[in-house]
């Protein structure tokens, strides 16, 4: 027979509950928020090297980088995006702060640009100004593959100009900076969504399409149909793929001058030789665009289900908030989903540079006076690893082992006293005194010596 168990009294088991919640909560301190994620030593490669090759090749083509406020108020995103976009409806991480103001943490770059080029009286300078920007954006979507809650995006804004040229332009610099970051060609997608006069014939015909087939949509749709209906043509649900089957083509409500530069745009694709799908629904979600739309998809992407970025015109933008008739078109890309894309398609981006030298110390003052040189020879360019916290030499000398650095230098009481260091190189186990002063010229001579060697050997 068991013991008898032990009933717990409902104090005790309040008890249990209250520290439970207490543990949870103290776990949820030191867990990343949903949708939220650090991007950690290991990963920054890619981030850097995405930088040493956007931030050239876009300052190439006359971009002047822009950095916006991350917090703006509400009312920016309302009435540039739209009210009834999901952006906007659903996903604005907002809130009302101390003062009683309605802002928000920014879920695109391209209204705030937009926001700068008004504030800052740009108008005044040589149009078109071309501006890029890099940075976090913040939607409270639901968290799944390659959708965050912060997520990075950069971005080319040409404003100032309404040829259909600069449109190409961005769809030129956008699949070569693909092409350099090792992702190979890209697909590009491109529509022409009109302007404000073809786009509500659009609708009309579109809404009178959907009015017997509101049941064959899903629920969203339906709700979207009344607030967004051209989010309709955009919905993966595989009812509504096919619902959108034999629904009226955007192409055949286009305008006189809509359909003139839509053909404009696709001769001057086809002069530079950029290879396109015409996606007459391809529509993205955001209100501002007008005319051309663009998506760009990676070619490994067979399942079509994260593109790389998607841009078009917004030639009504700057004129809803400030009642300057300002046209203008942009791009907008996801960093994480280029690094996404860059690791599937192998990508070799260089590893950070390893150290010179490794810096060795025995003893509290060998310690300090190696901290001295250590700042010395940083000055002189040259690149020192060293760990402080390490006192005994056999540890440091297996650290300096394993990053690989070649040359190590030694420091202890001894040489403290004799105004001396020690010099070893780890491959053949050698070791030389050499004067502490000499240390910058010599070691400089050595490594220029290692490299020489190292070039040679690699021819
Ligand atoms: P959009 O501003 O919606 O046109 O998005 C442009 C690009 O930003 C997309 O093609 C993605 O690469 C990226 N992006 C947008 N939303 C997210 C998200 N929630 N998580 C990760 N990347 C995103």
């Amino acid at each position: 027979m068991g013991r008898p168990r032990k009933v717990l009294s409902e104090q005790a088991q309040k008890d249990i509950v209250a520290t439970q919640a207490v543990i949870d909560d103290k776990t949820k301190d030191v867990q990343s928020l949903r949708g939220m994620r650090d991007t950690l030593p290991q990963d920054q490669k890619y981030w850097q090297f995405i930088y040493s090759k956007l931030i050239p090749i876009v300052e190439a083509y006359g971009f002047s980088r822009i950095d916006t406020p991350i917090l703006e108020s509400t009312s920016l995103f309302k009435r540039t995006i739209g009210t009834d976009t999901d952006i906007v409806s659903k996903e604005l991480f907002s809130f009302i702060d101390k003062n009683g103001d309605d802002i928000c943490l920014r879920p695109e770059g391209t209204a705030a640009v937009a926001k700068a080029y008004i504030e800052h009286g740009m108008f005044s300078e040589v149009q078109p100004v071309k501006l890029y920007y890099i940075g976090p954006m913040y939607r409270h979507e639901k968290p799944q593959d390659q959708r965050f809650r912060q997520f990075h995006q950069f971005g080319f804004e040409i404003i100032g100009d309404r040829s259909p040229i600069l449109d190409v332009e961005l769809i030129l610099l956008v699949t070569e900076l693909y092409k350099e970051l090792g992702i190979g060609t890209p697909n590009v997608e491109i529509n022409n969504v009109g302007c404000k006069k073809c786009r509500t014939e659009y609708k009309q015909a579109l809404l009178s399409y959907y009015k017997s087939r509101r049941y064959k949509i899903c629920s969203n749709c339906n709700d979207r149909l009344s607030r967004n209906p051209f989010r309709v043509l955009d919905c993966k649900e595989d009812r509504c793929i096919e619902a959108k089957e034999g629904a009226p083509n955007f192409v055949d409500y286009l305008c006189d001058e809509c359909q003139g530069y839509f053909i404009k745009t696709l001769e001057h694709l086809d002069a530079l030789k950029i290879s396109y799908n015409l996606n007459n629904y391809l529509v993205r979600g955001l209100d501002y665009y007008t005319k051309t739309t663009f998506e760009i998809w990676s070619s490994n992407d067979k399942g079509g289900k994260h593109a790389l970025g998607g841009g078009g015109r917004y030639d009504y933008l700057i004129e809803d908030l400030c009642g300057r008739d300002v046209p203008a078109c942009g791009y907008a890309g996801g960093i994480e989903r280029l690094i996404a894309a860059m690791k599937e398609n192998n990508v070799v981006v260089p590893e950070k540079k390893k150290a010179d030298v490794f810096l060795a110390h025995l003893g509290e003052q060998a310690k300090i006076k190696s901290l001295i040189l250590f700042e010395e020879l940083r000055k002189e360019g040259v690149t020192v690893a060293h760990n402080l916290s390490k006192n005994q030499l056999r540890s440091q000398l297996e650290i300096a082992n394993k990053s690989g650095t070649r040359l190590v230098l030694i420091l202890g009481q001894k040489e403290v006293l004799d105004g001396t260091i020690i010099i070893r190189d780890m491959d053949s186990g050698g070791q030389e005194v050499i004067n502490f002063d000499k240390i910058p010229t010599e070691i400089k001579k050595r490594l220029e010596k290692l490299n020489q060697t190292h070039k040679e050997v690699n021819l």
